[in-house]
């Protein structure tokens, strides 16, 4: 499909690219829907295997965001940002994220970047060297991994309501996907509630400290994390398209509840699946806004407090989608309307304003 006829089927408002001969940058900007406000959305450097996979990517990503921040009840629109590497973990520079926040900068804040994958606070820092609109650096919100962490946290609340269990965590046994940025800290939040944490990470450090720190255990070689017996909730935390109708199928846990983003291989029909299956899912978009909240609600100039109130709300939020499962094809797409929704009230406010 041609690029224009794609952000009309997706509702894309604007796609702009850049290459910056000096710098070697490469870089495409998606603002997808900015009815409820400007839209904050990260940079992700990444070395992608084609220009088409880098476009869809950035579309997919903007559209997400917009999804993601209506719900979060953020006056934020939706947009992303995707640098193209050369080569996988190319090192990033001052002068490509100087380029990069030239690049924002033409936006005059339509597009607020922040972090994403393969982009650092101090990337941040580089690229506000050159425009206002970029938000964690270190001054302007930093790593909002905490605040992703608690809200993944009050959504696993939700569901353990949701699926008629106490909301007590202790007897209760999560299994973490990734112990990294938010990983890490969900893991805590939960000993800390009393639960139990079984987990796995690719890398040996993260494996040694969380067991060292938080006393959680360790996934066996020879074991899945996700046809686990004795689990009851699985927290995806590191990686995207993880549940796919082979693995949901053998799923033994009753609740899907993590950080990651775009959880499901397939949101419509393995979002069905969860349905079928009566598993509860609390759509990734929601259980991870924490952090969009933090950095958008700096930028709109939130204080701590409201902030705090926006996050703790996750589980709200998370209760009623759930809720609307029943009416809909699955939960995320309860969870979309629920954004929808939101949108469309935006766009009539906005519309009896400039008709008064
Ligand atoms: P991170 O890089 O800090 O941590 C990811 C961890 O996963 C690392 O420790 C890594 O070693 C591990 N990992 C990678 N591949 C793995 C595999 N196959 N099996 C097990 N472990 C593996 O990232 P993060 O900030 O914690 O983000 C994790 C996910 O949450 C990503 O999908 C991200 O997009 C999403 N997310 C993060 C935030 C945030 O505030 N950081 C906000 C919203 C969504």
């Amino acid at each position: 499909m041609k690029l224009l006829q794609q952000m009309t089927v997706m509702g894309h408002e604007r796609v702009a690219f850049h290459q910056d001969p000096e710098s070697g940058l490469r870089a495409v900007i998606a603002v997808h829907d900015t009815t409820l406000g400007n839209a904050l959305g990260g940079t992700r450097r990444w070395c992608y295997a084609s220009e088409a996979d880098a476009i869809m990517d950035v579309l997919r990503l903007s559209e997400g965001m917009t999804y993601k921040s209506a719900a979060a009840g953020l006056a934020m629109g939706g947009a992303k940002s995707v640098i193209l590497l050369d080569t996988p973990g190319q090192e990033p520079t001052e002068a490509q994220a100087r380029a990069m926040g030239r690049f924002v900068d033409t936006f005059a804040g339509a597009y607020i970047a922040a972090e994403d994958v393969g982009v650092s606070p101090q990337f941040c820092a580089w690229m506000r060297e050159e425009t206002d609109h970029v938000m964690g650096d270190a001054s302007h919100g930093g790593d909002p991994s905490p605040y992703t962490s608690r809200g993944c946290f009050n959504a696993m609340r939700a569901c353990l309501a949701f699926a008629g269990r106490p909301i007590d965590f202790h007897g209760v046994t999560v299994a973490i996907q990734g112990l990294g940025a938010t990983g890490y800290k969900l893991a805590k939040f939960i000993r800390e509630a009393g639960g139990d944490v079984i987990a796995t990470d690719v890398n040996p450090t993260a494996i040694k400290r969380a067991t060292e720190e938080l006393g959680v255990r360790v996934l066996a070689d020879d074991q899945d994390l996700f046809s686990l017996d004795g689990v009851d909730i699985v927290a995806p935390c590191a990686l995207g398209a993880v549940l796919n109708s082979r693995n949901i199928e053998t799923l033994k846990a009753p609740i899907v509840c993590g950080t990651a983003n775009n959880i499901l291989a397939d949101p419509d029909s393995d979002g069905q699946l969860l349905k079928e299956r009566g598993i509860v899912y609390a759509p990734d978009f929601i259980a991870n806004a924490g952090g969009v909240i933090r950095l958008a609600g700096l930028y709109l100039g939130l204080t701590e407090a409201d902030i705090d109130d926006k996050v703790a709300e996750i589980e709200r939020t998370t209760a009623t989608v759930l809720a609307d499962t029943a009416s809909h094809a699955s939960a995320y797409d309860a969870a979309v309307a629920f954004a929808k929704r939101r949108i469309d009230a935006g766009r009539e406010a906005k519309a009896r304003h400039h008709a008064s």
